[in-house]
């Protein structure tokens, strides 16, 4: 039988009696040392209240992961705790025999999965699926992931290989650095918060050996570069620019020393994460020349002071805005930074060029205040998500493998969990609907993986039917119609249409689906579904134009003017596109929406993840402050239900819960077989001897089965004669 790790040792038969006796002390007074138990399918009952009191045990005695079945659950310290992480201890669990009987660690998953990627029989790509809230360490997991793989995935003969190897794992360790300066950013939840979703596939050889790795980024909050929630900050680059530039630099980028920006608020604010000589030198690594990144920052003051060009309405209605205090000066920097000509820029900005009648004769019309705060707004999202997709291809370039040099790889994916907020919008319904989907896999691929093993091992098991999402995936993306259509279809025909008029769509064409929830609550208009997770309100208020994301062409040819050696890159000039907007022949392309991009993009990732043997992380965040020795239960306990993980253990638990190999269950529960057969005239259980005996995995499981059926009949007698001991 499967043997998995107990959590108590097995010991002599004293030991054995012992270790009974104690169990047995347990479960009656029903004060089972939770702190203890290192997989929760163990606490009884299984229930959202036992397994919080278990992680909160486990959490005051500074005992931060613990399995729930088939996942792994990680609770954040909020504190340095180095010894967990060292290099010492990764090398412990290589050496292993069985890391699973060590204690439950991330290293035992990263473990797991190296070795049956080294299988030689069936060698199989393997995944590790991080989720959990912003803040409770999904990025710390990936990353202290990855370096246990460049620890132990680095064993090369050859000095010379030696260096080779050297350079790609110093290599794939310096992209963390550099995303994260320019994807990660201090929200009210996270210090350090990714504003990304990210997939790296460390691609081994047959050697087992790191010989490079692929990154695909998912839905980068864009919107975060023009504007930041109160309290929040912009991306970390910019501060890193703005604090650690030197005086030449200063000059160069003009970024006076306490120069005020719009799109930077709270600077006073010095995070750890403000180190521009780290992201620099990773950089440099990374093969990006101090040029090239001197270019890039360029670039990017050219945006902060972009977002000091403000505008006020005009007198007459048919001039174009004009623009406040400094903002002339800011727009001339601008200009100057991001090599672009002043008046087109200026231009581009407050005046919108309209096709119209059949001839689609072209019309100029002065923008409203709020037309042009969103064209510069649009102006530096769209630059710096092509910068952001560019960095990512560099570090592709840097990081990837000859094809030929790799067989299989272990995929880490470090995504957004499930979010409820006051206020949700289009970004929560992919987040969350990604969320869906990965359940859905994990579902679907769990239960697969049980029964195959019960099949093998010849027990009886009548499979129980979990929660199927497929509902709410059939509501948010199937077809012919769906939450994802609906809105697609407003974007497609372009037209008019208030938040109401969408709500009611949506809830006239869906009312059907069983996931479509009631709005009773919010005064605004909304939609509710039923996520396995719980219900959520999206607000429909701006959500087909976020799903459109509209760039207007002229800011994208305006772009495309730039002198700049790297936004030549970014904004090359495309024939195509010139062709489509040609007045006769107005642009048929289907329009891709934000959200049909990222349907596609993830129903990419699920391939691949369909590919592979996956493994599940959970983390998990005992407090919002983050403050060390700090659990609060309310907090956790909304996480526990976010991501279904007591259904994830009465999965785990339906099964068999506890997979002890037989002789040993044998020899710990002897002294219960003696009193079974004194009370029942049960089948014949195997004595200890017995036990060691070879015998095949079917009859194995099948006496187990019948032990265990015995010791559960047993039960009520055992109970009843303890109460009358008193
Ligand atoms: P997420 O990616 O889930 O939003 P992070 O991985 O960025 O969260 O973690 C948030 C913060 O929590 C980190 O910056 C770090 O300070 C702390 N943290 C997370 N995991 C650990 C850990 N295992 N040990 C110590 N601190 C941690
Ligand atoms: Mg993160």
């Amino acid at each position: 039988m499967a043997s998995q790790v107990n959590g108590h040792s097995s010991g002599s038969g004293a030991q054995g009696g012992e270790s009974l006796r104690e169990d047995l002390q347990e479960f009656l007074s029903g004060e089972a040392p939770l702190h203890q138990l290192d997989d929760l399918t163990k606490v009884n009952p299984v229930t959202l209240e036992t397994v919080l009191r278990c992680l909160q045990a486990r959490y005051a005695a500074d005992t931060f992961y613990t399995n729930a079945g088939c996942t792994l659950v990680a609770l954040n310290p909020f504190k340095p705790v180095p010894q967990l992480y060292s290099p010492a201890l990764m090398r412990e669990y290589h050496a292993a025999p069985q890391p699973q009987k060590l204690k439950p660690h991330i290293f035992t998953v990263g473990e797991q999965t190296y070795r049956n990627v080294k299988s030689l029989i069936e060698p199989v790509n393997q995944s590790i699926i991080v989720s959990g809230e912003s803040g409770a360490g999904k990025t710390w997991t990936s990353r202290c992931l990855m370096k246990f793989y460049a620890v132990v995935a680095a064993s090369p003969t050859s000095q010379e290989s030696y260096k080779i190897a050297e350079r790609i794992e110093q290599r794939i360790l310096n992209s963390n650095p550099v995303m994260e300066a320019f994807g990660n950013a201090c929200t009210l939840r996270n210090n350090n918060s990714s504003r990304f979703g990210k997939f790296i596939q460390l691609q081994l050889n047959r050697a087992q050996q790191m010989t490079g790795a692929a990154v695909q980024t998912y839905l980068l909050e864009k919107t975060r570069v023009a504007c930041q929630a109160s309290s929040e900050r912009n991306f970390h680059i910019f501060y890193q620019i703005c604090k650690g530039a030197s005086m030449d630099e200063r000059l160069q980028w003009h970024l006076p020393e306490g120069a005020a920006f719009f799109w930077l608020p709270n600077p006073e604010r010095t995070l750890e994460e403000d180190c521009f000589e780290v992201t620099r030198e990773a950089m440099l690594h990374l093969g990006i020349d101090t040029p090239a990144q001197n270019n890039i920052f360029q670039v990017l003051a050219g945006l902060l002071h972009l977002g000091n060009v403000r505008f006020a309405h005009s007198e007459d209605e048919a001039q174009p805005c004009h623009l406040t205090g400094d903002a002339q000066c800011s727009l001339k920097t601008s200009a100057l930074l991001l090599q672009l000509p002043e008046d087109p820029l200026l231009e581009t900005l407050r005046i919108r060029t309209i096709r119209a009648g059949r001839q689609q004769q072209v019309f100029q019309k002065p923008c409203s205040q709020a037309e042009c705060d969103t064209r510069r707004d649009c102006v530096a999202k769209l630059v710096y998500a092509r910068l952001f997709d560019w960095l990512v291809s560099v570090i592709n370039s840097s990081i990837c493998a000859d094809p030929a040099s790799w067989t299989t790889f272990i995929g880490l994916l470090d995504v957004y969990g499930f979010e409820s907020f006051p206020n949700n919008s289009l970004e929560q319904l992919c987040i969350n609907y990604a969320n869906e989907k990965l359940q859905q896999h994990f579902v679907a691929h769990y239960l697969r993986a049980q029964q195959e093993e019960y099949a093998v091992e010849g027990l009886e098991w009548s499979f129980v039917n979990y929660q199927d999402n497929q509902t709410c995936l059939d509501l948010i993306e199937g077809s012919p119609i769906s939450i994802c259509s609906l809105i697609n279809e407003e974007c497609r025909l372009n037209r008019p249409s208030s938040a109401a008029q969408l709500q009611t769509r949506i809830e006239s064409a869906l009312a059907g689906s069983p996931r479509l929830g009631h709005n009773k609550l919010s005064r605004e208009p909304s939609f509710v579904v039923l996520h396995y997770a719980g219900p959520v309100q999206y607000h429909t208020a701006g959500l087909v134009e976020k799903n459109k994301d509209p760039v207007p062409p002229e800011l994208t040819r305006l772009l495309q003017q730039s002198q700049d050696p790297l936004l030549k890159v970014l904004f090359p000039a495309d024939p195509e596109e010139k062709a489509q907007e040609e007045p006769s022949g107005q642009s048929r392309a289907p329009v891709l929406t934000v959200v049909s991009k990222f349907k596609a993009s993830l129903e990419q990732l699920l391939q691949v993840l369909h590919c592979t043997t996956p493994h599940y992380i959970r983390c998990i965040k005992p407090n919002s402050q983050g403050q060390a020795h700090s659990f609060l239960q309310e907090e956790v306990l909304s996480q526990l239900e976010a991501c279904g993980l007591v259904e994830t253990i009465h999965i785990s638990a339906a099964g068999f819960p506890i997979r002890i190999p037989h002789w040993n269950f044998v020899e710990r529960y002897e002294v219960l077989r003696r009193i079974c057969a004194r009370t029942s005239s049960g089948p014949h259980s195997p004595s200890p001897a017995e036990g060691h005996s070879e015998r095949s995995p079917c009859t194995e499981a099948a006496t187990l089965q019948a032990v265990l059926q015995d010791i559960l009949h047993t039960l009520p007698a055992l109970t009843q004669a303890a109460a009358t001991l008193g």
